[in-house]
């Protein structure tokens, strides 16, 4: 007879089979069993026709993969432990020695630092380019590009680039494009259908940790793709380099996805409320929203996401250059709901202050303005308070 404790580890019941309510099951495994030694030698990991080890999926997290791949009219999706780990995951994937990957000068910074450390120490050159420029794009793509990153908006000035023009210089050169869509979400606009005949990016990168995951509270990452050849490059190096997300996160974000269109649109309403509101405002001397008439990009916004008129509940205001830095900080502190912290898509409104000197390397795009910048995430809050929050704060500088 075996001891009451091997009989608890090796018990027999079985639940039934089906079981049906609005959530899916949660798998959490590292180990997978397999029925017997020609199972375990027959199956192949790089499909998702069965599973193999944890790290490789469970149910759960093929779930969320298909999920984020519809969201998108992508094929494929992997989970990667954050945004950051989205962007250096298609980097490991597709850079070799020698090459170059072109970055836009107004990118996510870390996907920059990526590029001046551990690329750089790998033998792979970058170079940023204009966003707002087709042209610079056109002339630094060279023999040696292997990868060009786009992004739109642009991360804290939030210029709208031409993405259909820049995508398609990288088709017809025949350079892979990744965008980091974050923003867009999958909900602004189609990536891989930008210009409404089928044509897009090749692949798309998100900080789940934003808009899908809503709560502030999860860190996780998403690698989709149309291209099959793609999906295997990048599958196989997240494989050895060992990306693995926990499965406690992805049903956290299975949770929050179905809501995420209303919480899009609530950020957006009240982001562009806000924005409009500071844009009569005489201690702005910009507000800097794609939304916005005025604001860097505009018309490519409004030709690529006229027909969702979608735009997420993040701006940049640029005071007017008779506040000083301290003074903006001050600001900064006197808001009560706004709380000081980065990332966004989260429930509560944040803001964060802003030395674009330091973030942007003059020889590409030239940063126009004197005023310090101040980038807001307009979180689920009452408008009208948030409102009156800014007010108070500015009436404080
Ligand atoms: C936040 C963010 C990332 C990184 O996401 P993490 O999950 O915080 O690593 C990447 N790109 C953009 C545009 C972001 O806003």
């Amino acid at each position: 007879m075996p001891k009451p404790i091997t009989d608890l580890i090796h018990h027999p019941y079985q639940p039934p089979a089906k079981f049906a309510a609005p959530q899916p099951g949660v798998f959490k495994a590292s180990t997978v069993f397999f029925a017997d030694v020609a199972a375990m030698r027959a199956r192949d990991w790089k499909t998702k026709a069965g599973y193999t080890y944890g790290l490789h999926g469970t149910p759960t997290t093929f779930t969320l993969e298909a999920r984020l791949a519809a969201l998108e009219g992508a094929t494929d999706c992997l989970l990667v432990p954050s945004g950051l780990a989205a962007i250096s995951l298609v980097a490991f994937a597709l850079l070799k020695t020698g090459g170059e990957v072109l970055i836009p000068d107004n990118a996510y910074g870390p996907n920059k630092a990526l590029a001046t450390g551990e690329l750089a120490n790998f033998g792979i050159t970058h170079r940023l380019y204009d966003a707002m420029d087709p042209s610079d794009l056109a002339a630094k793509l060279s023999e040696r590009t292997q990868l060009v990153w786009l992004e739109a908006a642009g991360s804290v000035t939030m210029e709208f680039p031409d993405l259909p023009a820049l995508a398609a210089l990288c088709r017809a050169r025949g350079v892979v494009s990744a965008l980091d869509n974050t923003w867009g979400a999958g909900l602004a606009f189609a990536p891989f259908d930008l210009d409404g005949s089928g044509e897009g990016v090749d692949i798309s990168v998100h900080a789940l940790t934003k808009y899908p995951s809503g709560g502030g509270d999860v860190l996780m990452g998403s690698v989709t793709t149309r291209d099959a050849r793609l999906h295997q490059a990048l599958k196989l190096t997240h494989m050895r380099m060992g990306w693995g997300v926990g499965v406690g996160d992805v049903e956290t974000l299975l949770r929050a996805l179905p809501s995420i269109a209303l919480r899009y649109e609530a950020h957006d309403r009240s982001a562009r409320h806000l924005a409009r509101w500071l844009s009569e405002r005489d201690e702005i001397a910009q507000v800097l929203h794609p939304a916005l008439q005025g604001s860097p990009g505009h018309a490519h916004w409004r030709a690529l996401c006229g027909d969702t008129d979608l735009a997420a509940g993040l701006f940049s205001v640029v005071f007017d250059e008779r506040y000083g830095a301290e003074e903006v900080d001050r600001f900064c502190d006197s808001l009560a709901l706004f709380k000081l912290g980065y990332s966004w898509g989260g429930p509560i409104s944040l803001v964060v202050p802003y030395d674009i000197g330091l973030m942007r390397d003059a020889s590409v795009a030239r940063w126009p303005h004197r005023g310090t910048l101040v980038r807001f995430s307009v979180g689920l809050e009452a408008v009208e308070d948030l409102q009156a929050d800014l007010s108070q704060a500015l009436a404080a500088l």
